[in-house]
């Protein structure tokens, strides 16, 4: 049987004396041996204080390795992790507890003055902070651990227990919580292994935020896996990870597209990069243009995922060999997993048997067996989202005729323009090939004539960049269409993303779509 408490286990017995996990902020450095002591100290510390099988422990954390520590002491005892997202505010994270009612949340004081409301209102929750002076209204994580037995676990936890629930960064309502199955994430490392090339010799850098599934499930856990090293950082900060790849000889990283771009604005000669041996991207629309920098000025090889946190998350991988030949794609369905374009009815529903043909633009369903469980309290959701046994993603897309994934843009943020579908991402990715350009959305604005009309928001690269150049660009010979030319630039310092890289197009709406032209 496959659980992630017993992928750890035999990872500490095939691996004890491998250095295992790394907090250099910290000064901590734990072999497999010494990491599952802190595993066993944190789920007797949870056992302890009354949470059991199938209850609930959230995470309100940077990443840490008192992160790390807990997703696998709850996995051993069969408690469900619930990371949250360390930038929601009280209304959001309030939600989240009212939903998930955990027994237990950790928390850190960068965010303590939003815990401290909270910890009025959910008074059956435990709040354990892990750093600094611990607030009355808590009490101390690392007390806790002192004071709890070393001993094993011997709790059966079932491939089918729940593992996890994690809230999906909806852009309308409320978040869902996205419940996984133990075996779904054992088999999704599996293939995570595999695509990504981990080793026991594998240095992971933990840089993107952890309360995503993907840093989780795609990072930690596999190379969990493997027996190889994870060393965590408490955030992403360009220069610490410059830094911290040469101090600690990383060789690979997941970083969303936004991180990469930032990443090439910093003098990289200047650090010893040379043990990176493979970067990955995703999670967001990576231009093409942005791709090719990273593999020439880095000189790694690439690999992008494509998913979501419903599907483990990954779906799909573009392999290094195919970065250039199949640049714009997000790659073939991995292995066990069926992608396929099907075409929404009236009402907005797919059929699954309504295939599209070749690079005709559709929603993109799934299949496969790391599919979520549940929306946790959300039934007619959870029908929906997977009707007829297919994850419908609400993603639009296409295939090539060698059956490559090409992810055009959320439903939601087609421009129709004269009755013309435009995707957004065609826009932008051909935006992002002007040098002067840094970042670039591409939105719909109200338009009286055309119902809708093409608006690029363009941060700068280079501060002489005008709208009349980029209009230049779009009408010159290798340019774009004249109807998906934007007719109106928006110049910004920076664009709304979440801590995932997405762009919040949301924000950008309210922003500037407010009076129709
Ligand atoms: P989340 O559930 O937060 O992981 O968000 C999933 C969404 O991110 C997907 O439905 C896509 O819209 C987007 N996404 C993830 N990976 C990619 C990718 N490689 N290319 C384009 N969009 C992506
Ligand atoms: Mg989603």
């Amino acid at each position: 049987f496959m659980t992630i408490g017993r992928i750890f286990d035999l990872s500490v017995q095939s691996y004890p004396n491998q250095e295992a996990l790394v907090e250099p902020a910290k000064g901590i450095r734990w072999t497999y041996k010494q990491w599952e002591e802190q595993v066993n100290k944190t789920a007797n510390a949870f056992l302890a204080n009354g949470v059991t099988k199938g209850d609930c422990v959230s995470a309100f954390l940077y990443n840490s390795s008192e992160f790390a520590t807990a997703y696998f002491a709850c996995a051993k005892i069969g408690a469900i992790f619930n990371p949250i997202n360390f930038r929601l505010k009280e209304r959001e994270v309030s939600y989240i507890l009212q939903d998930a009612s955990p027994k237990v949340v950790l928390f850190e004081q960068a965010v303590a003055a939003t815990v401290e409301t909270l910890a009025e209102k959910f008074t059956s929750i435990s709040f354990w902070c892990i750093d600094g002076e611990t607030p009355a209204f808590a009490t101390s994580y690392h007390e806790h651990i002192a004071k709890a037995i070393d001993q094993p676990i011997f709790i059966t936890v079932e491939e089918s227990d729940y593992c996890s629930i994690m809230y999906t960064s909806g852009t309308t309502g409320h978040p869902k919580g996205v419940l996984h199955r133990h075996r779904e994430m054992a088999e999704h490392s599996l293939i995570c292994t595999y695509y990504l090339k981990y080793s026991r010799d594998t240095v992971g850098l933990v840089t993107a935020p952890l309360y995503h599934c993907g840093e989780l499930h795609a990072g930690i856990l596999p190379r969990v896996h493997v027996g190889a090293k994870n060393v965590i950082l408490h955030q992403f900060e360009t220069k610490q990870v410059l830094n911290t790849i040469q101090e600690e000889g990383i060789t690979t990283f997941f970083a969303a597209p936004t991180m990469w771009n930032m990443l090439l604005q910093e003098d990289i000669t200047r650090y010893k990069l040379d043990t990176m041996k493979i970067g990955i991207y995703g999670g967001a629309a990576m231009a093409p243009s942005l791709v090719k920098e990273c593999k020439e000025r880095l000189h790694i090889d690439l690999v992008q995922i494509y998913g979501m946190t419903e599907m483990g998350p990954v779906v799909s991988f573009l392999v290094e060999e195919d970065q250039l030949t199949k640049a714009g794609s997000a790659g073939k369905a991995c292995f066990n997993h069926e992608i396929r374009i099907v075409k929404p009815n009236e009402e907005g529903v797919s059929e699954p048997d309504d295939v599209l043909a070749p690079y005709e633009v559709g929603e993109i369903i799934m299949r496969g067996p790391c599919m979520m469980a549940a929306y946790h309290n959300r039934a007619e959701a959870t029908t929906k989202a997977t009707y007829k046994g297919w994850y419908h993603s609400g993603d639009l897309g296409y295939m090539d005729r060698d059956g490559y994934l090409f992810v055009a843009d959320r439903v939601d943020d087609m421009v129709i323009s004269g009755g013309v579908n435009i995707y957004p991402r065609e826009i932008e990715d051909f935006l992002h090939s002007h040098e002067d350009v840094l970042d670039v959305a591409v939105l719909g604005e109200p338009d009286k004539l055309w119902g809708e009309r093409v608006v690029a928001v363009v941060v700068k690269k280079n501060p002489n960049l005008t709208a009349e150049e980029l209009d230049a660009y779009c009408k010159g010979t290798n340019g774009i269409a004249d109807y998906k030319r934007p007719r109106q630039y928006i110049f910004m310092e920076e664009l709304p993303r979440n801590a995932s890289g997405k762009l919040q197009k949301f924000v950008l709406r309210q922003m500037f779509t407010t009076t129709v032209k």
